[in-house]
């Protein structure tokens, strides 16, 4: 989302927004309204549209339903109502509405767990990204060592590394071949570099998909994501497994669904 977002938003002043949702009242308007955007890019999780040195940043979380929609001026400055019925957008789902001199920037979420945020300057967050030259095997071996927690649950923990989320974990596990309760502290150093390769591949690879449209995802052109066929083992369970055709498995901890091929990703060896 940052990505196309970057090619169209650069350079561009915001000339008003309005906001349709009292949850996000506290986002300074008056700091927005006339600040022109130097880069939008990924922030961990988040869409950081950046506005120069000193002029602050806007974090967007777009969490479960959220999107980012781009709508360009064509004639009529007025006329979004089309594009409302081609993305499949209600009224009421819009949160905030940005208005550019080429078009119209939508903060849609129709259950509202998305989040935008206007900082003088970015947070010092303390997660190491996975995707950054920072991230290394040494750093994952690291982030294990006496951390008993189990492999799936690890991995979620956006305070250590940010950016996997409940699909991407279990696809990671698939293909390191590692049981989702083995604990994190208990990696052997291959385990590890298998864990650390492919945390990075299922996370480029999606990235260049544009995500995985699971439920309701789309990007700011209204596209679905396309890595979802290339899943293996999310929300596979009864069906064969892609390596060895025993029955993908699904269990469920804490609200959150894992997949696993109990073949393939014993709990010993
Ligand atoms: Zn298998």
């Amino acid at each position: 989302v940052a990505r196309q977002l970057a090619s169209k938003l650069k350079g561009q002043t915001i000339r008003g927004l309005r906001i349709y949702d009292y949850r996000l009242n506290n986002l300074k308007r008056a700091a927005l309204t006339g600040s022109k955007i130097t880069s939008v890019r990924r922030e961990g999780k988040q869409v950081c549209v950046d506005f120069g040195e000193n002029n602050g940043v806007l974090l967007i979380h777009l969490r479960m339903t959220g999107r980012l929609i781009w709508i360009p001026h064509r004639g009529n400055v007025e006329s979004v109502a089309p594009f409302f019925h081609r993305f499949n957008i209600a009224d009421s789902h819009v949160r905030i509405r940005f208005e550019f001199p080429k078009g119209v920037l939508l903060f849609v979420d129709p259950r509202r767990f998305g989040t935008a945020n206007f900082c003088k300057e970015l947070p010092a967050f303390k997660y190491v990204d996975p995707l950054s030259s920072n991230f290394t095997v040494e750093t994952l071996t690291r982030l294990c060592h006496h951390r008993k927690q189990a492999l799936k649950q690890f991995l979620l923990r956006q305070d250590l590394i940010v950016g996997i989320g409940n699909i991407y974990a279990s696809e990671i596990l698939f293909r390191a071949r590692l049981n989702p309760w083995l604990s994190a502290h208990k990696l052997k150093k291959d385990q590890l570099r298998r864990l650390y390769r492919e945390i990075r591949n299922v996370l480029n690879a999606a990235i260049k998909l544009n995500g995985t449209t699971f439920s309701d995802f789309q990007d700011s052109d209204g596209s679905s994501g396309g890595f979802g066929r290339f899943l293996k083992v999310y929300a596979r369970d009864g069906k064969p497994c892609r390596r060895c055709r025993t029955a993908i498995v699904r269990s469920t901890t804490g609200g959150r669904s894992t997949f696993y091929c109990i073949r393939c990703q014993p709990r010993r060896g």
